[in-house]
């Protein structure tokens, strides 16, 4: 038989359990009223199990990269959860769901995106997850807001890169209730 944890001892870890890591979401929708889904999303996050979200970007409008359709609107978010990441990923994608989105074909017009883009310091490489997210860094809609609330995560030349796409911030409020 195991002794009885002393008194004060910290509670031993459940399987489940998984240390609370600050990670970066990238939010985008050019169909339908996309600040609106934005916001809806963003307050989805914030009521996920263990996950707060804790600054929000501006919103972002950027004209489709690789693709035609709307112009997108764009942010970022950064959360502290203790979801691991898949378990994000798939959080995520309910919300998406919950949104409408629909995949007709690659880079097709969407009602809702969310990209993990940063999970702490973590590397991961899976079939259905690869973190950082590996275009990153070739995307102003990306980039720009990412660099409003995390300087330290954006290299000034990745800036640099990418200043010939078109993208405005917008002075709208869009995560209001948060
Ligand atoms: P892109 O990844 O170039 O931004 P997309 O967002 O349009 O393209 P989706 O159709 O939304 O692509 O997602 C395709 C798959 O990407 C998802 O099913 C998911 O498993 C996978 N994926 C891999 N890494 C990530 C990540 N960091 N964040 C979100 N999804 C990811
Ligand atoms: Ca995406
Ligand atoms: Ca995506």
């Amino acid at each position: 038989m195991n002794p009885a944890p002393q008194s004060g001892a910290a509670p031993a870890l459940r399987p489940d359990d998984h240390p609370a890591t600050t990670a970066y979401i990238g939010l985008g929708a050019n169909l339908g009223d996309a600040a609106a889904a934005l916001g809806a999303a963003a307050r989805a996050i914030h009521a996920l199990p263990g996950t707060r979200v804790l600054r929000a970007s501006s919103l972002y409008r950027s004209a489709p990269v690789d693709a035609t359709g709307p112009d997108y609107h764009n942010a970022v978010v950064a959360v502290r959860t203790a979801l691991a990441p898949q378990a994000l990923l798939s959080a995520l994608q309910a919300i998406e769901a919950a949104a409408g989105r629909e995949r007709p074909y690659r880079n097709a017009p969407r009602t809702l995106d969310l990209d993990i883009l940063f999970f702490g310091e973590q590397a991961i490489d899976t079939a259905t997850l690869t973190v950082p997210h590996p275009r990153l860094r070739e995307r102003a809609f990306v980039l720009l807001p990412l660099a409003e609330i995390a300087p330290r995560q954006v290299h000034p030349d990745w800036l640099a890169a990418v200043q010939d796409q078109r993208i405005e911030k917008l002075a709208t409020v869009w995560c209001e209730g948060l």
